[in-house]
């Protein structure tokens, strides 16, 4: 019998029955007046796991995003991001509706940006431009597959922000990734991987809903006079959730449960990529297969497509050409052998 293999995203995985029972027992009371219990043990559990005073539990990753970008910006200033991150190219035009400012984009084709070109970025204000009032980046990079920012990369674009006198806000919607990644590749714990990234920002933000497997919520860390600004503009966009607890309980689990399991992901990433490497030549970087995401242009992107649904794998694209499969919680070993079969 074939299954339906879901590998659109990891946004789609079910709640566990044990993440369903940890939420129904919940003990819960209203957030909007810092009454619920459950809610701010996550902000504590995750402030404390990143290293920053402090965290805000959002309804989203994108409301996180918006946030920062409002209490750390100025209208008429520009962020300075990677030309293909979810805050610039995935928000529907959000930070220049909500905060009034424009991006000055670098090139991220490799998954990073170039802390020269921060500093250029910064620079050029004194040459009649535009003022910038942050620096974001995305750590693992969605658009360029998935990857992990090398580390040293990473404290370089730091450095350039600080040296520019500019806050940075670190995009960490699949962060757990990059530190189960950064951690299995090298020697240390996944806590004190997620901590070297998180010392690179001023502010970060992570999904509970990606990879981490709960059905909703989002969280942002950074220091207390921050934090406490964007929980003044969260009520603003809308996003108290009074007996929020019910969510958050379903953020402790993941914690505790779903980050080392990330490595099983990405193992199956990686046999996914092998083959889709055999099948096309020169569709895939195989530099990029880092994570859980498998991003390739085979030649005729539409027959691949319809070829992996008559097998009952949904797969989904990026641009015009470009495939993306995602594995997750809900994707075992027999379900990739199942997409090995179509592949061949
Ligand atoms: C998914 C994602 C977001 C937004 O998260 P939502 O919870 O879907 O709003 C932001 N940044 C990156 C890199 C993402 O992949």
């Amino acid at each position: 019998m074939t299954a339906i293999v879901d590998l659109r995203s990891d946004t789609l995985t079910q709640p566990t029955v044990a993440m369903r029972r940890a939420m129904a027992d919940a003990v819960v009371g209203d957030d909007a007046n810092g009454e619920d219990p459950t809610t701010k043990a996550l902000e504590e559990k995750f402030a404390e796991l990143v290293g920053k005073p402090a965290a805000l539990f959002t309804p989203s990753g994108t409301m996180a995003n918006q946030l920062i970008v409002r209490v750390l910006t100025k209208p008429g200033t520009s962020v300075v991001a990677g030309r293909s991150q979810h805050l610039v190219a995935w928000e529907n035009g959000a930070a220049s509706i909500n905060s009034g400012v424009q991006f000055h984009s670098l090139d991220d084709r490799d998954g990073t940006v170039d802390p020269d070109e921060v500093s250029m970025a910064a620079a050029l204000a004194e040459h009649h431009q535009l003022t910038p009032s942050l620096v974001s980046v995305e750590d693992t990079h969605m658009a360029s597959g998935g990857r992990v920012w090398p580390l040293d990369r990473l404290r370089a674009v730091h450095v350039a922000a600080i040296a520019a006198g500019l806050p940075m806000h670190l995009d960490g919607a699949r962060l757990f990734n990059a530190a189960v990644a950064s951690s299995t590749s090298g020697s240390g714990s996944v806590t004190a991987a997620l901590r070297e990234r998180a010392a690179c920002a001023t502010t970060l933000m992570c999904c509970m809903s990606k990879g981490l497997g709960a059905p909703v919520g989002s969280l942002l860390a950074g220091p207390a006079d921050v934090i406490a600004a964007a929980r003044v503009e969260r009520q603003r966009f809308g996003g108290n959730m009074r007996q929020s607890g019910i969510l958050a309980a379903a953020g402790l689990l993941a914690l505790d449960t779903h980050v080392e399991r990330l490595a099983d992901d990405h193992r199956r990433a990686l046999r996914l990529a092998h083959a889709v490497a055999n099948r096309w030549a020169n569709c895939i970087d195989m530099v990029s297969v880092q994570t859980n995401l498998v991003v390739f242009a085979p030649p005729n992107a539409d027959a691949v497509l319809a070829e992996l649904a008559a097998g009952g794998v949904m797969a989904g694209t990026l641009a015009p050409g470009v495939i993306r499969l995602v594995t997750h919680l809900d994707v075992d070993d027999a379900n990739i052998e199942q997409v090995l079969s179509l592949i061949g």
